[in-house]
């Protein structure tokens, strides 16, 4: 039976797409396409949907919002589990509730509406909740990981309540990203704070966004490695500019790969031909920032 259609029999209520195109939902916009897309609209039916593709051994992988990923070129036989429907976000006190499809935008913007503050240096950064935990998103002012209180996740067994301690975050990482474990629902833990200051830090970090570069990308490519600047390193090589097929080396910011028209195996061999000519002229070893999918 069609992939699509035995999930839709298993179940009936939930949301999916035949031919999922990952060029339209990703920001490096490239990538070919999965046999189906899957959009569960709560963390426990995301979490029966898990169970069910794990026991039934059908391929599969998680999106957010598509900002740090490079999907593969061709045809992926599989299911892309999307979390853009799991958007209930609540408040309780100063702790904010969030679903792990819920954006940075809505996260931002009812917090301050709460009054509650702590998590401005976040604003404008693409992202859903589930993929910034599991990527440790952030800038140097804060990184996710130091809100989280706890989160429910499904392990690919069962559903797990961990708090922030056992999430092994670290640089750009976390339990999630290194073992596939999918994050459901997030407790974030902010401070009361009034509403027209929360904007105006807000609106100060969007503001220092402005800088970055445009064209499609998936933020920065690869982590700082301690005490330095990937940017600076793979500039000093001389590589701004670089380019292989449609995708170039920034010349705004040499961290940022764009893709202008290329494909997936274009953006995946100028990355590697950057960590080539970076390892070979400084001895440094870049790891990659972005998740290849699936
Ligand atoms: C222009 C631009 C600027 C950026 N600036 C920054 C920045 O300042 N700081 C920063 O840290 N990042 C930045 N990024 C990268 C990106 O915004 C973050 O990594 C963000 O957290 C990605 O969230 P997402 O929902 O898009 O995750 P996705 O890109 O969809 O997924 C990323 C990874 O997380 C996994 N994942 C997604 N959802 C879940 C889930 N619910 N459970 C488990 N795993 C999941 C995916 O499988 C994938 O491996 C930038 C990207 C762009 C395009």
């Amino acid at each position: 039976m069609h992939l699509s259609m035995r999930l839709a029999a298993r179940f009936p209520s939930l949301a999916l797409t035949e031919a999922f195109d990952f060029s339209r939902h990703t920001t490096i916009g490239c990538g070919g396409r999965a046999e189906v897309a899957a959009m569960p609209s709560s963390p426990m039916q995301a979490a029966a949907l898990l169970s069910f593709l794990k026991r039934e051994k059908i391929a599969h992988c998680i999106l957010g919002t598509g900002a740090n990923v490079l999907p593969a070129d061709g045809l992926f036989r599989g299911v892309v589990v999307r979390t853009c429907l799991m958007r209930t976000l609540r408040a309780e006190g100063s702790t904010l509730v969030a679903d792990a499809g819920v954006t940075g935008g809505a996260l931002l913007s009812f917090a301050a509406r709460c009054s509650v503050g702590g998590f401005e240096p976040l604003s404008g950064i693409p992202m859903s909740v589930g993929g910034a935990v599991a990527m440790n998103a952030g800038v140097r002012d804060l990184y996710i990981g130091a809100r989280v209180r706890s989160v429910l996740a499904f392990d690919g067994e069962r559903l797990v309540l961990l708090d922030g301690a056992a999430c092994g975050f670290s640089q750009k990482d976390s339990l999630f990203r290194r073992e596939k474990i999918a994050v459901l629902r997030v407790w974030l833990e902010g401070r009361y704070s009034d509403a027209a200051s929360i904007r105006i830090r807000a609106c100060e970090y969007r503001r220092r966004r402005r800088c970055l570069p445009k064209g499609r990308s998936m933020g920065c490519a690869f982590v700082n490695p301690q005490g330095c600047s990937a940017g600076a390193l793979i500039e000093g090589c001389g590589l701004k500019g670089a380019r292989v097929g449609g995708a170039f080396v920034s010349r705004e910011h040499a961290n940022f790969i764009i893709n202008d028209g290329g494909s997936a195996q274009d953006v995946a061999a100028l990355a590697a031909f950057v960590r080539e000519r970076v390892s070979a002229e400084t001895g440094i070893c870049l790891r990659e920032e972005f998740c290849r999918l699936p």
